[in-house]
């Protein structure tokens, strides 16, 4: 609230009366709020790491240096947690060039039957390890104008927390699916594409689901720290779909699986 006094020029600077300002500032404040919270987030999530390597790094100078043993799980310790570090600075940086929209996005048609494939062919390692079995089901010669590296990378993240999250023996799968517009039919071009990628995994439970893609968001810190998680990949995630103007979203059962479903227009 502004109060501002009002006087009349022409009659001597006599006072006419005040003027009432009245300036909504829920929304700026939410902003200044999100913004503080962001850089407790970002600071607590860099300072986890940090300590870990100093307290190592000091009992290893404190005399732990001479039990070989100790010393080589404590230096594989070190190296996991600065790993971790540059993952996460790494998250950090690309989540702010994404958000103040420092991405220029190129655009070219993509195939996605094969995209897909050569996609999962990049993950086959990690679910192998897990003996988790991939799969892909798209009918070859549909096509998307999208930025290729993006949709690379919004898939790579989907298909890595597939993984995590999903217990060894148990499987991953993407389905392309087109939609038809409003009143198209099977001889127009498709208006959008939908990308399932299921899991038989963990699940989310429902009451986290509407915040899985905040920033710094888990459904187990501990889990998600353990197997090298972030905490940032799905905002990145739904960042890059959006800039796309897509949406995302997930369904989850808990015990069962989680499918994210991504919808993107097909020509931009
Ligand atoms: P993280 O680096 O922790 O995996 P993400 O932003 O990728 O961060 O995901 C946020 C949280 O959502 C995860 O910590 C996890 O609790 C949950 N999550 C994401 N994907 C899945 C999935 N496929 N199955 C079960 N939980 C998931």
């Amino acid at each position: 609230l502004n109060l501002v006094p009002i006087f009349d020029e022409d009659e001597d600077n006599k006072f006419e009366g005040v003027l009432l300002v009245l300036q909504d500032v829920t929304a700026i404040r939410r902003l200044e709020r999100m913004r503080s919270e962001f850089v407790a987030n970002v600071s607590h999530e860099l300072k986890t790491p940090v300590t870990a390597v100093k307290g190592f790094a000091e009992t290893l100078m404190g005399g732990a240096v001479n039990d070989p043993e100790t010393a080589r799980s404590f230096l594989q310790i070190i190296y996991d947690e600065s790993d971790r570090l540059n993952r996460l600075i790494g998250d950090i940086l690309e989540l702010s060039k994404i958000e103040s929209r420092r991405v220029p996005l190129q655009y070219s048609p993509v195939e996605l039957s094969s995209f897909m494939e050569k996609t999962m062919e990049l993950m086959s390692a990690e679910a192998m390890r897990k003996h988790i079995r991939l799969s892909t089901k798209a009918d070859p010669g549909v096509y998307v104008e999208v930025d290729e590296d993006r949709l690379r990378q919004i898939m790579m993240n989907l298909l890595a927390n597939g993984i995590n999250y999903t217990s060894d023996g148990g499987s991953v799968s993407i389905t392309v699916e087109p939609v038809l517009g409003p009143g198209q039919t099977l001889e127009d071009n498709y208006e959008h594409i939908r990308i399932h990628i299921s899991d038989t995994g963990m699940g989310i439970p429902k009451k986290d689901l509407p915040r899985i893609f905040e920033r710094f968001y888990r459904v187990d810190k501990a889990r998600s720290r353990s197997s090298g998680g972030t905490g940032l990949g799905l905002s990145i995630v739904k960042h890059l779909v959006e800039l796309h103007k897509g949406t995302i979203t997930v369904d989850s059962q808990v015990g069962i699986g989680s499918t994210f479903t991504i919808e993107l227009p097909v020509i931009q």
